[in-house]
């Protein structure tokens, strides 16, 4: 919604930020709850489930791609005439009367309830040539840079899901992928495990990590490797270097004084309330001992319900 020059900020019941599958889930709630509801998001709704391959877990869907379940979520939110803000986000000002959100174009939007669902990004290595061959042969997403390296040989790093399920993905569309993971033994789950070792052309490189990325004339070239036991260097020639080693949560928005986990995670009680009265956070942004599509979305009908509750007793005052 524009906000006319002169006027006031916009006020609404509830703001969610983010429009992953925590965010859409929320708005789902929130709009069948009746509260006055705007999502805030400055890319496309979906998320990290954009950039996900293939989804096989999520309840109901045997076997569906990410951009795909992205689609049907946001389709879903919308049918509830959802109001939807394609900026974003600069500042989340805590109030006690009301929440005040500040957008990039300087609208300001106040709010008895806020949701935070922005997710995470891509951990980096932070290793000589990483960021200088982002996007020319380093990448951070199998789905959508996978076909550039079509019968070619690329390098993953990691050891979780990620990794693994990425690795597969890669395996169907080049030539040779290997695997490097820093430890012995890897993180992903036992399904994800009995499929790599089906997969010929993957290659594990135990106890290795990367310390250099090299490019030729054409991007990425060659990567320096080092055994974490024997510290043994070798180089190894690759076309591309897929990075999967976790994510860091998205938290410039969280206030100062809320209380976050030693990694960094927004620390929540069950109802996704955070220690100030009103500001929820769910999904990957959040403490908790997993991170799944399924858990997003219950973290947003949990938010959902628990604002809902919220404001009608802050309307009831
Ligand atoms: P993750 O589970 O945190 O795994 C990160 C991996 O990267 C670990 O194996 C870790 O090694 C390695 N690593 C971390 N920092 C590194 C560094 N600096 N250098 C080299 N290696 C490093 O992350 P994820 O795989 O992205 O998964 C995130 C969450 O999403 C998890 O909860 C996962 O279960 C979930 N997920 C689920 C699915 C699915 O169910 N289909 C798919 C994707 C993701 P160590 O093992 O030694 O710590």
């Amino acid at each position: 919604m524009a906000q006319a020059e002169g006027s006031g900020p916009v006020h609404y019941d509830v703001v969610i930020i983010g429009g992953g599958a925590g965010g859409l889930t929320a708005a789902i709630y929130a709009m069948r709850a009746a509260l006055k509801t705007v999502l805030v998001e400055k890319l496309a709704p979906g998320g990290q489930i954009l950039v996900t391959d293939e989804v096989e877990n999520y309840p109901g869907f045997i076997h569906i791609s990410g951009a795909e379940l992205a689609m049907k979520f946001a389709e879903h939110a919308k049918s509830y005439d959802l109001e939807m803000i394609s900026k974003e986000v600069t500042e989340l000002l805590p109030g006690l009367e009301y929440h005040t959100v500040k957008l990039e174009n300087g609208e300001v939007l106040t709010t008895h309830a806020v949701i935070l669902a922005t997710g995470g990004t891509p951990r980096k290595l932070d290793i000589p040539g990483e960021a200088e061959l982002h996007g020319k042969g380093v990448s951070y997403c199998a789905t959508c840079d996978g076909f550039f390296f079509r019968g070619k040989t690329v390098l993953v790093v990691g050891g979780g899901d990620s990794a693994v399920e990425e690795s597969l993905y890669l395996s169907k569309i080049c030539k040779t992928v290997y695997l490097a993971h820093r430890r012995n033994e890897l993180r992903a789950s036992r399904i994800l495990q009995q499929r790599l070792a089906a997969a010929e052309n993957v290659h594990m490189l135990w106890n290795t990590i990367v310390t250099e990325i090299h490019a030729g004339t054409d991007g990425v070239e060659r990567v320096m490797l080092k055994h974490t036991e024997t510290a043994d260097m070798r180089e190894l020639d690759v076309d591309g270097v897929f990075v999967f080693i976790g994510f860091t949560p998205n938290t410039e928005l969280v206030p100062e004084e809320t209380h976050m986990s030693a990694e960094g995670f927004v620390i929540t009680n069950e109802k996704c309330e955070t220690n100030t009265p009103g500001i929820y956070a769910i999904g990957d942004m959040r403490e908790k001992p997993a991170r799944q599509i399924v858990l997003s979305a219950a973290d947003g009908c949990v938010a959902a319900l628990s604002a809902t509750f919220y404001v009608e007793l802050k309307k009831a005052r």
